[in-house]
């Protein structure tokens, strides 16, 4: 048995083991393990610091969860798009391939806690099916294998797969989801690594949420797969208590960055039963991205998205940064809150002349004279006069996100 497989075995999952070790009360703990039961990895667990800090919010069952009586089964709709079992086919050209029910740590906000935990939730003997269902289907280019966690899966298993998915001449890339680098990075071995360098292109998609999850043994799982030519993303989940803070992400994502791992998607959180206390409004989520970009490197600022309930897949979101847009020019914000104006390019040379590249560089959403233009005549100084198409003198530029320290 390799040490990951002994550190399942050690994790604490029984209902005995919450009482004792979270002081859970035994009727709530067994609520929630037949709610969604419990696995914490020895290492995960070492992780946490203090009760009920961001480590622990993620991985100990909480009462909260039996509260939440709004939530959905599967806010996604993945089983509704599913036309043979284990594929979800939501985008024209990808399908998502569910491989294995198990994962390294049971997350507490899991979206897909209908499929995850007991081992007959997803039966192998029904990936033939999917198999066929992704050769038929060569619209398919890319899968994303999933679960659970694929990397949850025995070196010879997730080979067999690998191997039946690149005998697949259309499938052009294949994803890897799993949150083992984060969660059990002892997993990443070099004989695993060795085996799916084999198969090019794959891609790893990982799930760290927090800065604390990237400790020794994180990094050096990261850089063996970068190591192997295996380019690894990170997708966050936006969660209250956990990571709802503009600078415990940004210390999230500069790290992920430096582990060489590209920050891909930040989500809120899905309208999943059982999770609601970690939702936080969108507004959270759009300070957040405010004040990531232009802060930090580019590299480090992920996509906001929402992944729309009822299966309308992902929905990118941003902060306001265009006030103002006409058939001329756009009138738009900065990162430090300034206004800038940018010209279409139809305009002739006098009517561009007439809209100054920049309006203001008054800070913190005031545009200084309220005329729109900067010289409180209408006229850029070079004695043309004539305004452009639906010229808009004054432009409210409404309060954002007060900036803060960074
Ligand atoms: S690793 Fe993914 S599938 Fe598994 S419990 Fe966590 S979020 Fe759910």
């Amino acid at each position: 048995m390799e040490l990951w497989q002994q550190m399942i075995r050690d994790s604490v999952h029984s209902v005995d083991q919450l009482v004792e070790k979270f002081g859970i009360d035994k009727t709530v703990a067994e609520n929630l393990d037949e709610f969604f039961q419990a696995r914490i990895n020895p290492y995960y667990l070492s992780l946490i610091r203090y009760p009920g800090d961001p480590i622990w919010k993620q991985c100990v069952p909480d009462r909260a969860e039996l509260d939440d009586i709004e939530g959905f089964e599967d806010p996604l709709q993945e089983d509704a798009m599913s036309p043979v079992p284990n594929i979800t086919h939501r985008y024209p050209d990808r399908a998502l391939f569910l491989t294995t029910s198990q994962c390294g740590m049971y997350c507490r906000f899991c979206t897909r806690k209908r499929k995850v935990g007991n081992a007959d939730k997803i039966s192998m003997k029904e990936l033939e099916s999917a198999f066929k269902y992704l050769e038929k289907h060569t619209e398919i280019r890319d899968v994303v294998m999933s679960g659970g966690d694929p990397l949850m899966l025995t070196d010879t298993m997730l080979e067999k797969i690998l191997k039946r998915l690149r005998q697949i001449p259309h499938l052009e890339i294949i994803r890897i989801g799993s949150k083992m680098p984060c969660v059990l990075p002892h997993r990443i071995t070099p004989k695993l690594v060795e085996m799916i360098k084999k198969y090019h292109p794959i891609y790893v998609n990982t799930h760290f949420n927090h800065p604390w999850e990237i400790t020794p043994e994180s990094s050096k799982a990261c850089e063996m797969l970068a190591n192997a030519g295996i380019p690894v993303s990170n997708q966050a989940v936006l969660m209250k208590g956990v990571n709802d803070d503009a600078d415990v992400m940004k210390d999230l994502f500069t790290k992920l960055l430096k582990i060489r791992v590209r920050p891909y998607y930040l989500y809120m959180a899905d309208e999943t039963r059982g999770a609601n206390h970690f939702r936080t409004s969108l507004d959270k989520g759009l300070e957040i991205m405010f004040k990531l970009r232009g802060h930090t490197s580019g590299l480090a600022v992920p996509h906001f998205v929402i992944d729309a309930p009822g299966g309308g897949g992902k929905i990118p979101v941003l902060p306001q940064y265009i006030l103002h847009r006409d058939e001329d020019r756009v009138v738009m914000r900065n990162y430090k809150n300034e206004v800038y104006v940018y010209r279409e390019a139809h305009l002739d040379q006098k009517a561009a002349n007439n809209i100054p590249v920049e309006l203001v560089t008054k800070k913190n959403g005031s545009n200084g004279n309220g005329n729109g233009n900067g010289n409180g005549n209408g006229s850029n100084g070079n004695g043309a006069s004539k305004k452009p198409k639906n010229y808009k003198e004054n432009i409210d530029v409404p309060e954002l996100f007060p900036m803060s320290k960074n």
